[in-house]
């Protein structure tokens, strides 16, 4: 079997709702990805998904669509798809960075092997440790009153894990939204907190100091990416563990973070880390030195979220609360079927060949912007 044409999307869909972040990412209408179709010879068809959010990661649609053209494609036209470890050692060679088409790549080329072989991607990566998992929900920055309508809608749906989006507000104001949520929903509810990069050190301190008392499951990458001094100081003082997200991009920052003992739980996300082979190489880094994962998620697609349903299933060091496998149902619709997986709260893992996801070829031309082929000479 040889790959022999090469097929990208760039989609755009709208949130079900605006969705706010932090201060470094504002607040989002529209997610994108680049949807990536790898055919073969033999007429079977790998999907993958870039899920790309500059300035979360350093590319964007357009120049993953670039740097497939101009570099990834023409060494893996010809090549034998099912050679995947081959293949990814073939691209760490040539490639530099460009991690969420890379991605893509690994995703596909997963899908085309377990299609061939008639088993589930997680059978590739070992066997599936867990047959569904709960899912952690995001709620966008809002005032205590906003947090606790939507926090009540998702406990309806059967939701018992809730990240709460901060550092967009003054730190005095994020402090009151936690404590009114936790005195509100008392232990039904687990709570994680994640400021995506906007705080500084000395206001993490002033959060952990406001919450102490306030039983929280986990505060995720409150400072800049690049400052594991920051998220170590921050480490020895924090009540709950401390999770790497934008920190946590390549193997070597795993092994970085692990070395500076910065944090407790590796924030796990398979188009940012690069796909399957990569996401799993950090999650073994992680379980030999006892730190713990989670399953999280970009603005992702149902090709990413069954990627990374499959990888999650199979760690035995995933943390004991819901997993980020709900991206498709903030969007206002999918290019997948990856929605039949999730039932209320909870997430099902597919045992059908590959990874178990369908395109929906109409949808996919509604929502594509920009569509490029690129064919082995
Ligand atoms: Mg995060």
């Amino acid at each position: 079997m040889k790959i022999d044409r090469i097929e990208l999307f760039h989609i755009s869909i709208p949130f079900a709702k605006p969705y706010a972040l932090s201060k470094a990412y504002g607040t989002l209408r529209d997610a994108h990805a680049v949807i990536f179709k790898v055919h073969t010879d033999e007429g079977a068809v790998g999907l993958g998904e870039a899920d790309p959010m500059n300035p979360f990661t350093d590319e964007t649609p357009s120049s993953v669509m670039v740097v497939t053209k101009d570099v990834i494609a023409p060494r893996l036209l010809g090549q034998d798809p099912l050679q995947v470890a081959t293949l990814e050692r073939m691209l760490d060679q040539s490639v530099h960075g460009n991690l969420t088409a890379r991605g893509a790549v690994n995703m596909a080329l997963h899908d085309i092997a377990g299609k061939a072989m008639g088993i589930p991607v997680h059978a590739m990566l070992g066997g599936r440790l867990h047959s569904e998992i709960p899912i952690l929900w995001g709620t966008s920055s809002a005032t205590p009153a906003e947090d606790i309508a939507s926090i009540e809608e998702l406990m309806h749906l059967g939701c018992r894990t809730v990240m709460l989006k901060m550092g967009a507000l003054p730190v005095s104001q994020e402090i009151k939204r936690l404590i009114s949520v936790r005195k509100y929903f008392e232990d039904d509810l687990s709570l994680v907190v994640d400021a995506n990069q906007g705080w500084e050190v000395v206001e993490a301190f002033t959060f952990i100091e406001g919450v102490r008392g306030c039983p929280l499951q986990m505060i995720e990458q409150p400072v800049k990416h690049w400052d594991l001094e920051g998220l170590k100081r921050i480490r020895q003082r924090s009540p709950c563990p401390l999770s790497a997200d934008e920190s946590l991009v390549t193997i070597h920052d795993a092994a970085n973070l692990v070395r500076e003992k910065a944090v407790d739980v590796f924030s796990i996300k398979v188009s940012k880390n690069g796909g399957l082979t990569k996401g799993k190489a950090i999650a073994q880094v992680a379980q030999a030195f006892d730190l713990k994962i989670l399953m999280n998620s970009m603005l992702e697609f149902g090709i990413t979220q069954a990627a990374s349903l499959h990888l999650g299933c199979t760690l035995s060091n995933l943390l004991d609360m819901g997993h980020a496998y709900g991206s498709v149902v903030r969007m206002s619709d999918d290019v997948t079927d990856f929605g039949q997986n999730i039932s209320g709260a909870t997430v099902k893992v597919p045992d059908t060949a590959g990874l178990g996801v369908r395109l929906d070829e109409k949808k996919l031309k509604q929502y594509t912007k920009e569509h490029l082929e690129i064919k082995h000479e």
